[in-house]
């Protein structure tokens, strides 16, 4: 008889529903709580062995006592060593990001489900890993002294930085958290990514820091750029740094005073003369458009409008407002760069309402790229939530 560890042995058993069951055979990792069908009784964060109806064995997963994601499969087959699953996982991603990943020291090397590490998001910027535990089985020590571990012996980074999203841990019931250094002692850095070169401060400002998800898109604007350039929604001036090579002027709006004082480092640090505007992005280009203001370039790349499928009608209607009015504003030859980070919204969605903003502007726009997140964000195709960024690159030609 073979011998079972004793990991096998003491994992909880989970039956999914039929419903959960073809989730997963589709090659979906998520199953919600609605779909449990039956359940030992299990503690939070802990590994369990997954069963369809028939106790047909489906996988291993990583369950969450509170998660309306109540589990999130890992493996297909049975897991005999979760810390050596973690470190063989990072590896892959690592070695994945040297295939995909050029021209930047900065860029996301684990991305949760798409790198099968549910729950876990490592940013690399420069000689700084930043890091975010977004599940209760991620959080366990075990996996935590794993991760980084492994993180530590393959890219030997000045220092880790953890970054904790306080409601992601009062939602998966855990104890509070400070962010803050958990490895060394460094917390700023200056990272670059197509030669643009960006200062970073690991304890400050949005996500885990940058926009790394638009490097590829930067570029690609980049090569259209030309003439009077607006970048609006424009943070710490990722697209406004990058047209400001190519572009006889440059105006970037953002309604946070401390994201432009970044960008206005930025611009310093690269010798660029750029404008920042403090404005409400809404308002501003109502004025602009108003006053008969030109552009020969514009971005657009607003905060998720649509954080959940209940908002998607007024998130569509901003979408639309903005795009119209960067439509009618931009100078016969002009390009508008203009993106979406909200997964609700999909490619065809926000295709269809650039159809509306071009009809209504009486102008003829032609969609020159679509694109989505850079590729160190992988999507996995059988988890559709894994892609969220569309960046659209349209011309007007009259
Ligand atoms: N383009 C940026 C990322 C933009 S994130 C980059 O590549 O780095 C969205 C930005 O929109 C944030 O900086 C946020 O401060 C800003 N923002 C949100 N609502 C706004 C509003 N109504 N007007 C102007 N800026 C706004």
């Amino acid at each position: 008889m073979a011998k079972k560890s004793a990991q096998e042995i003491g994992l909880p058993r989970l039956t999914v529903s039929p419903r959960g069951a073809a989730r997963l055979k589709n090659g979906h990792v998520w199953v919600y709580r609605s779909d449990i069908a039956a359940a030992d009784s299990i503690p939070p964060g802990s590994l369990v062995t997954v069963a369809d109806p028939k106790g047909r064995p489906l996988g291993t997963a990583l369950y969450s006592s509170s998660s309306q994601i109540a589990i999130r499969l890992l493996s297909s087959g049975r897991v005999e060593n979760f810390p050596e699953l973690l470190r063989e996982r990072i590896r892959q991603a690592i070695a994945y990001r040297k295939l995909v990943v050029s021209d930047t020291d900065a860029y996301r090397i684990v991305f949760s489900e798409a790198d099968l590490l549910p729950g876990l998001i490592v940013d690399r910027y420069n000689d700084l890993l930043s890091l975010q535990v977004l599940t209760q089985a991620m959080d366990a020590d075990l996996a935590r002294e794993a991760v980084l571990s492994e993180l530590k012996q393959q890219l030997a980074p000045a220092a880790i930085i953890e970054r904790v999203d306080s409601r992601v841990r009062e939602l998966e019931q855990l104890p509070p958290r400070d962010s803050g250094v958990i490895e060394g002692t460094k917390t700023s850095t200056i990272f670059s990514m197509n030669g643009v070169r960006f200062h970073y401060s690991a304890l400050e400002g949005q996500k885990t820091g940058a926009f790394l998800d638009q490097r590829e898109n930067y570029a690609a604007a980049e090569r259209h750029a030309h003439g009077d350039a607006l970048d609006v929604f424009c943070y710490q001036g990722g697209f406004a740094l990058h047209l400001a090579r190519r572009c006889s002027q440059v105006t970037g709006v953002d309604s946070s005073r401390p994201a432009l004082e970044v960008a206005d480092q930025n611009a310093a640090l690269n010798g660029y003369d750029i404008e920042w505007m403090e404005a409400n992005a809404f308002d501003l280009l109502k004025d602009y458009a108003a006053a008969g203001r030109q552009y020969d370039t514009i971005v657009l790349d607003p905060p998720a409008f649509a954080k959940s499928k209940k908002n998607l009608d007024t998130a569509m209607r901003g979408y639309k407002e903005l795009n119209l009015r960067a439509l009618k504003m931009l100078r016969p030859g002009g390009v508008l760069i203009t993106c979406s980070c909200s997964h609700h919204v999909t490619p065809p969605d926000f295709l269809e309402v650039l159809s509306q903003a071009a009809t209504d502007s009486h102008r003829t726009a032609r969609l020159m790229e679509l694109r989505g997140q850079a590729k160190d964000h992988p999507v996995l195709l059988t988890v559709a939530e894994t892609s969220y960024l569309k960046a659209a690159i349209i011309s007007v030609t009259r």
